[in-house]
């Protein structure tokens, strides 16, 4: 028995990292900065009792993080996981999957953007890879996801080789120009503008689609890919993008291959989609420096794109969407209250601020 609380009706997209580039834990010194305004702004009544605390908890800017960990995202729908992109985000996934007993007991399928470091170095540490005959789908746009893989575990970087795991791994190529169906799901790739190559996905299911498009610098061909990508994630309830950089910081870094998130507002002002959301934080902006860049992006939306029906987020690792069936238009975080984590409930606190 699978208890992932999931249902037969819904598709649950999780973030379990939305940092780029590397691994960018919280330092004591940040810790200790957020304590301290904590403390400082606390009224007598906000410490009054502990459910007085857990509100003001809830409501405090200074009560949570963006996360430190590098890409991936959870899609689960029926007894189905799929896993976009393998960052050091995918330990957590791991360890939540073994402990609702999806890990043993999901169908489960990974999908890699690219495999730079960022986005495979997670792979190591997901438990399911260490049950024996355990079938797990490996999916990207290349030819030698295996080898690419298997290298990351090989000579002196890893204690554990590629050839010993006891799980059943499946390796197969995803092609730009079709839709591959896997576990009752519709997969499409489509080509990111990314050194060493990167694919950025569609997955739909039951009606639902979201998107991930990272990593990629669009600005080396606005004109073009305006149209290839607003196309690509139309009707999608949710769309994640690499809005690595502010509007100044990408100037500093062009040819870095990714993005800001001004220009994929450009790109989907009149796109049907319920939200679009920034990711891939430049591992160096402090959870402050990501909330200014969010407020920057709703004020240019609010100029760019006044009649647009979406949403705007900055991901945080935790954020969650229930989509049920059918479609639901008109994004946000859709989980109801009754059953919301409390990881989402943070969630909708960190996305008023
Ligand atoms: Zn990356
Ligand atoms: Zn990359």
């Amino acid at each position: 028995m699978l208890d992932h609380g999931i249902g037969e009706s819904l598709m649950r997209v999780r973030l379990w990292g939305v940092r780029g580039s590397l691994a960018s834990p919280m330092t004591s010194a940040q810790l200790r900065d957020k304590a301290k305004a904590l403390l400082a702004e606390a009224a007598p009544a906000d410490l009054a009792n502990e459910k007085a605390i857990e509100r003001y908890l809830d409501r405090t800017p200074h009560s949570w993080t963006y996360g430190g960990n590098t890409s991936c995202v959870e899609v689960s729908f029926d007894d189905q996981v799929f896993v976009l992109d393998a960052g050091t985000g995918l330990r957590s996934l791991g360890a939540s999957l073994m402990a609702d007993g999806r890990g043993a007991g999901a169908g489960l399928n990974l999908f890699f953007t690219h495999f730079h470091w960022d986005h495979i170095c997670g792979f190591p540490y997901f438990g399911p890879i260490y049950l024996p005959k355990r079938a797990i789908g490996v999916w990207s746009g290349r030819s030698d996801a295996a080898a690419l893989l298997a290298n990351q575990m090989g000579g002196a970087h890893f204690p554990v080789k590629w050839d010993t795991l006891p799980s059943v791994i499946t390796c197969r190529q995803l092609k730009e120009d079709q839709v591959e169906t896997v576990a009752g799901a519709q997969v499409r790739i489509l080509s990111m503008v990314h050194p060493d190559k990167a694919y950025g996905y569609r997955i739909t299911q039951g009606g639902r689609s979201v998107c991930y498009l990272t990593d990629t610098e669009v600005s080396k061909n606005p004109f073009r890919l305006a149209e290839s990508y607003s196309k690509f994630v139309a009707g999608a309830d949710v769309v994640i993008v690499d809005a690595m950089y502010g509007f100044l910081e990408y100037h500093d870094k062009v040819n870095y291959g990714h993005s800001t998130i001004f220009n994929f507002i450009d790109f989907f002002k009149d796109t049907d989609i319920g939200e679009l959301v920034i990711f891939h934080h430049d591992p160096m902006a402090s959870d402050a420096a990501v909330s200014q860049l969010r407020n920057d992006a709703n004020r240019y939306k609010t100029v760019i794109a006044p009649n647009a029906t979406w949403s705007l987020s900055a991901a945080f690792e935790g954020q969650e969407w229930d989509f049920e069936k059918p479609k639901r238009k008109a994004g946000g975080a859709k989980a109801p209250a009754a059953k919301a984590k409390k990881s989402t409930a943070t969630g909708r606190n960190a996305a008023k601020r």
